[in-house]
């Protein structure tokens, strides 16, 4: 039985939202962005909420509102997806990479505070995996002048005692990309509750100009726009906007199906050579993904025998610093913890209409690599007499 790794939930009902904006005069940015972020606002209680049309989109406005550029560094961490170093390269800073801690595989916030510089202007902790990053104790290891722009990609339904993602950093950027948890096949959203970044943002999102289309044109009148600073084309059109909010509205259910899905991944492995990140107190995973680490140099075989069995795995990630790219730009320390994950992991299939047969598939086919990396007991007694 083949099983892909993620299979969206989104139903043809969603022809009709979308015939619905076809139906109406705004294609583009419209009304349907403005109720989705009504309702990020409500969901994440901040004061502001801008759809993109990227994470990567949102993260470059945002960078660009907050005036980030040549000569400014960014700290990101090293185990991620590339885009969370790409899009400080893109404004002209430099990102300056940090190791993860060992247990969680979220950023270290002792190693933060030591690669703090007078350059520094930001740092870029990343929900990894959907779990969060402790933000107020980040807060309280680095200057306050140094902002924290969190990754959240990851986790839309995440909390830490309480806490939700744009609650205690100065923004925090979302993925709507395919096999996010929300998603409209591409898109993204930056909410926070600085009401000078909001307002940089607006801009930044559309050319930098002064007034977006739907104002532009309101009242019937044209009004003229002028542009006063750079921005990046960032808005979400309505079109996909429509296909969010059923999504928003049903979402806890959804993250209780993916708890179960992990839960039993934990149980079936549990005796297994294979380990995972742990989920600290406090914490409510948005389980995102549900990664593995293999050892021994095994990942490849594991990788290559789910892939025989039609089952559908990836990487996330090999570190960001290991990648040609980065490699051969500029003097990059070492980070091991990150490295090292990244020679050994891969991510199973996790979305919320997993059915348990196939889940049974993807346990099978670990459970017999298991035994391949490590023999049991039996065996390896019966060994020295062999030799
Ligand atoms: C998916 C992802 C991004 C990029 O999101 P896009 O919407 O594809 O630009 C950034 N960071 C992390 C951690 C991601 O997983």
């Amino acid at each position: 039985m083949a099983v892909p790794f993620y299979r969206h939930a989104l139903s043809p009902a969603c022809s009709d939202r979308v015939a619905a904006v076809l139906a109406s005069p705004f294609l583009t940015s419209g009304p349907q962005g403005v109720r989705v972020e009504e309702k990020l606002r409500g969901f994440f209680g901040v004061q502001h909420a801008k759809l993109t049309s990227s994470w990567t989109q949102g993260a470059i406005a945002t960078l660009l509102a907050l005036d980030i550029g040549p000569g400014d560094e960014v700290i990101v961490p090293a185990m991620t997806f590339a885009a969370t170093a790409n899009v400080v390269r893109l404004v002209g800073a430099t990102p300056v990479f940090v190791d993860v801690d060992p247990a969680t595989l979220l950023i270290d916030h002792r190693l933060v505070a030591e690669a703090v510089t007078p350059r520094t202007r930001a740092v870029i902790p990343v929900h990894l995996y959907g779990q969060m990053v402790d933000i107020p104790a980040l807060r309280k290891a680095i200057p306050a002048s140094v902002r924290i722009i969190e990754d959240a990609a990851h986790c839309f339904e995440g909390k830490r005692n309480g806490r939700r993602p744009g609650q205690d950093g100065d923004a925090a950027i979302f993925s709507f990309y395919a096999t996010k948890n929300v998603t409209c096949g591409e898109g993204g959203a930056v909410i926070t509750n600085d009401p000078d970044l909001a307002a940089a943002l607006v801009q930044t999102v559309l050319h930098g100009m002064s007034a977006g289309a739907a104002q532009r044109f309101q009242g019937g009148t044209y009004r003229h726009w002028d542009i006063a600073r750079l921005g990046t084309k960032a808005n979400l059109p309505d079109l996909l906007a429509v296909l969010l909010e059923p999504q928003i509205d049903g979402i806890e259910a959804q993250l209780a199906r993916r708890e179960r899905l992990c839960a039993r991944y934990e149980a079936e492995l549990a005796n297994t050579p294979f380990t995972w990140p742990i989920i600290e107190a406090g914490v409510v995973s948005a389980r995102h993904l549900f990664p593995i680490h293999v050892p021994d140099g095994q990942r490849d075989a594991v990788l290559q025998a789910l892939g025989q069995a039609g089952i559908g795995a990836t990487v996330n990630y090999r570190s960001v610093p290991c990648l040609t790219l980065y490699r051969t730009s500029g003097a990059i320390p070492d980070l091991p913890v990150s490295r090292r994950w990244g020679e050994g992991t891969l991510s199973l299939p996790l979305f919320p209409d997993l059915r348990d047969e196939e889940q049974d598939e993807v346990i099978a086919v670990l459970r017999a690599q298991a035994l391949a990396i490590n023999p049991p007991e039996t065996m390896r007694r019966a060994e020295p007499a062999l030799v």
